[in-house]
């Protein structure tokens, strides 16, 4: 028999959140996750996907999954540390390393899968990690798992960062101590402050970890955040993911040797889930081939970005403070977010309200997220309608 206290939980659960507007409905796309989506067979310009260099769908690593996965079959067959590894999961990781400039990497199944591997090899009990409080849901979780003791600081506040970085070192309380942030901010587009977080981490002996999900194809001409600032040799983790420029799955840890050997030793979803498929392996190979051959999606996606910001900055939208094609457009209260994006939806554009408790209260914004895919006819098409929505809606 079923169990009732589970039955009333999620009923009473469902139905709070239901009443509140606050379900979410996830929408099956008819198709690929292009830069034009089909949802109950409506077309729509698509301003919601990570999918920043168009290479969800390109032909070259189509044609590169397809040949491994006929060379070596569909899955992997075991935990890469039990059965051997696969020859394509090394040339990965090889192929990760050059790109990045560091000595090795470390391959995952996903950028969430390496926070909760990659901060409890490292950090434990006697530990302390300072931690930016606008991190990504991955990271709050990878440190609550290293059971270190989690030191928030104010978002970017580098005077903050500081003051707390010294409270901890004087303490005399923590063995180690690390620092960990995003590279781009997801939410606002805002890029971390990489110089001076790495300088109060020399000042104070700090580990320095970079999750760079947002930065990796966006930033330092693809190499992401880290290079982008030339601090290479400075950052002791440098984590990315396969799911968001690199448009497929999976992710990575890139630092020294020695870190990436500790970690096939002591990851624990590296030792106990079984590695990427083949197909997806040899895909992401030719992603990184694609970026280091031409840098012309890369501009594509620079140049977009700058033309849907401008456009909808001309038209009299607030943008925050963005420093990458990430596009924020601020509307401000949660109701009135959620019946502009759904506005844009009917009129064609696909872009997502963000609000509270995802954002801060009264800070509600459609993300856009423009790519290399999108034309200048999609672009244009998309501001009109932002013009349209916005003026019937008097936010303009
Ligand atoms: C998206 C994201 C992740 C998760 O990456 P996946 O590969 O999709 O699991 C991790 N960290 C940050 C900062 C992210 O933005």
């Amino acid at each position: 028999m079923a169990s009732k206290i589970l039955d009333s939980f999620l009923s009473e659960n469902l139905k709070d959140l239901k009443d509140k507007g606050l379900y979410n409905v996830i929408d099956p796309l008819q198709g690929a996750n292009g830069p034009i989506i089909k949802i109950a067979g409506k077309e729509l310009i698509n301003l919601s996907s990570n999918n920043y260099l168009g290479l969800a769908t390109n032909q070259r690593m189509i044609n590169a999954s397809i040949e491994a996965t006929k060379k070596y079959g569909v899955g992997a067959g075991a935990v890469r540390t039990i059965n051997g590894t696969l020859k394509i999961h090394v040339e990965l990781e090889e192929k990760l390393a050059a790109f990045k400039g560091t000595e090795a990497a470390i391959a995952f199944q996903s950028g969430f899968n390496c926070n909760m591997g990659a901060i409890s090899a490292v950090m434990d009990q006697n530990d302390a990690i300072l931690s930016d409080e606008l991190n990504h849901a991955s990271i709050i979780d990878g440190c609550r798992l290293s059971k270190a003791k989690i030191i928030r600081y104010k978002h970017s506040d580098m005077d903050d960062l500081r003051l707390k970085a010294k409270q901890a070192k004087e303490s005399g309380q923590y063995k180690k101590i690390m620092v960990i942030t995003d590279g781009v901010f997801s939410m606002d587009g805002d890029i971390a402050k990489l110089p001076e977080i790495i300088e109060i981490a020399q000042e104070f002996d700090l580990i320095t970890y970079v999750d760079d999900a947002h930065g990796s194809g966006v930033l330092g001409k693809g190499a992401g955040t880290v290079k982008h600032f030339g601090l290479s040799d400075k950052v002791d983790f440098q984590i990315g993911t396969l799911s968001k420029a690199i448009g497929v799955v999976g992710g990575y840890v890139a630092g020294k040797k020695d870190l990436i050997d500790w970690l096939k030793v002591r990851a624990r979803p590296f030792l106990f889930s079984t590695s990427l498929t083949p197909g997806a392996a040899a895909a992401c190979i030719e992603a990184i081939n694609i970026l280091t051959e031409s840098t012309e999606l890369y501009e594509k996606l620079w140049e977009n970005g700058n033309y849907l910001k401008k456009g909808l900055k001309d038209l009299g939208f607030n943008i925050g403070e963005s420093e990458t094609p990430i596009t924020p457009c601020i509307i401000g209260e949660e109701e009135k977010t959620q019946i502009f994006s759904k506005r844009l939806n009917e009129e064609g554009v696909y872009a997502k309200a963000i609000v509270f408790p995802t954002v801060p209260r009264g800070t509600g914004r459609v993300r856009n997220m423009p790519s290399a895919g999108h034309s200048k006819e999609m672009l244009n098409k998309a501001l009109a309608i932002y013009e349209k929505v916005g003026k019937e809606m008097g936010i303009i």
